[in-house]
């Protein structure tokens, strides 16, 4: 905290801070000033239906566009968003944009946000949701959450109360990054997901590793198994596209589509056929 000195200023830096110490301060100064200045932006990455070749929903991502340094990608202030709680006020700010982008769109695709398990600790997640839902008019099927297995790692009992709790009311719970976490199976058992995201790193070496190619196989056929969506992400090539639709999988996602873009240009993303067309 900002310690006033002897001559009556306020410093925001303790003696002794180290430089890295003083630069993530800095960093949470701007991050709570962020949100009154609007700086986040929430872009789009389309999720294609693998045997359609269809798009079935976007991805909603935040971004920082500081006034300063540009556009902060999340991985460099999501961390620290989240130590700070911050992220309780970003992450709803997100929510209710990416509802009421979703509603405007000229298709009833679905519209996928990610929670940090910082945001599951706030007893008003489940009022949360239906408050951003009702505000934009966007009907909770359209609405995905997305979590990774972390959120189930801490007071499981009251977070299962609350995803079946958003589940009841129509909206749809996906476990993100699958694959990269502790004892994932397990995970499937605790509570009913309606999608599988296969993680990246499994994706990037389908076509060059035989296990990453039997680990997506075992996925794909766990999912079909237990009646659950699968989506891969970061799909970059036409030969990854290709192995997972062999393979059986339900939706695709990665830059061989589109990378995440600006809200303006969902509607050119829904019309457009894919860039890289598959013979
Ligand atoms: P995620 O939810 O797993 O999102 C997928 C990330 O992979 C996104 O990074 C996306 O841009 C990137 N990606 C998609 N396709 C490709 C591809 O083909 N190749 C490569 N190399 N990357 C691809 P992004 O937007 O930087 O987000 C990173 C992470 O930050 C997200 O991972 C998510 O965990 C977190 N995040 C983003 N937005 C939010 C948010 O609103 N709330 C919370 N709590 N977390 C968020
Ligand atoms: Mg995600
Ligand atoms: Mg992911
Ligand atoms: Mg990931």
């Amino acid at each position: 905290r900002a310690k006033e000195d002897g001559r009556g200023t306020y410093r925001f830096f303790e003696t002794g801070m180290d430089a890295r110490a003083q630069a993530r301060r800095l960093l949470e100064l701007d991050l709570r000033a962020a949100l009154q200045r609007n700086e986040f932006e929430v872009y789009y990455q389309p999720i294609r239906d693998v045997a359609k070749d269809v798009v079935v929903g976007f991805e909603a991502l935040v971004r920082w566009n500081h006034a300063l340094r540009g556009m902060i990608s999340p991985a460099n202030f999501i961390p620290l968003a989240e130590e700070t709680g911050l992220i309780v006020p970003i992450g709803d700010w997100v929510l209710r944009q990416a509802c009421m982008d979703a509603a405007r769109w000229s298709r009833d695709v679905g519209v996928a946000v990610n929670l940090s398990p910082v945001q599951f600790k706030n007893p008003n997640l489940v009022l949360t949701v239906k408050e951003a839902l009702k505000a934009s008019g966007l009907p909770p099927q359209r609405l995905e959450l997305e979590i990774t297995e972390s959120v189930l790692l801490q007071n499981s009992e009251a977070t299962l109360s609350v995803l079946h709790e958003l589940r009841a009311f129509g909206v749809r719970i996906s476990l993100d990054d699958f694959g990269t976490g502790y004892s994932s199976l397990s995970y499937l058992r605790s509570f009913p997901f309606d999608k599988i995201k296969i993680d990246r790193s499994f994706v990037t070496e389908l076509a060059t590793r035989d296990d990453s190619m039997a680990i997506v196989r075992a996925v794909t056929g766990l999912g079909k198994s237990l009646g659950i969506v699968t989506t891969a992400e970061g799909v970059e090539t036409d030969e990854q596209f290709d192995l997972l639709r062999q393979e059986g999988c339900t939706q695709a996602q990665g830059y061989l589509f589109s990378p995440p873009r600006p809200a303006t240009e969902v509607e050119t993303m829904l019309s457009k056929a894919r860039a890289q067309a598959v013979a």
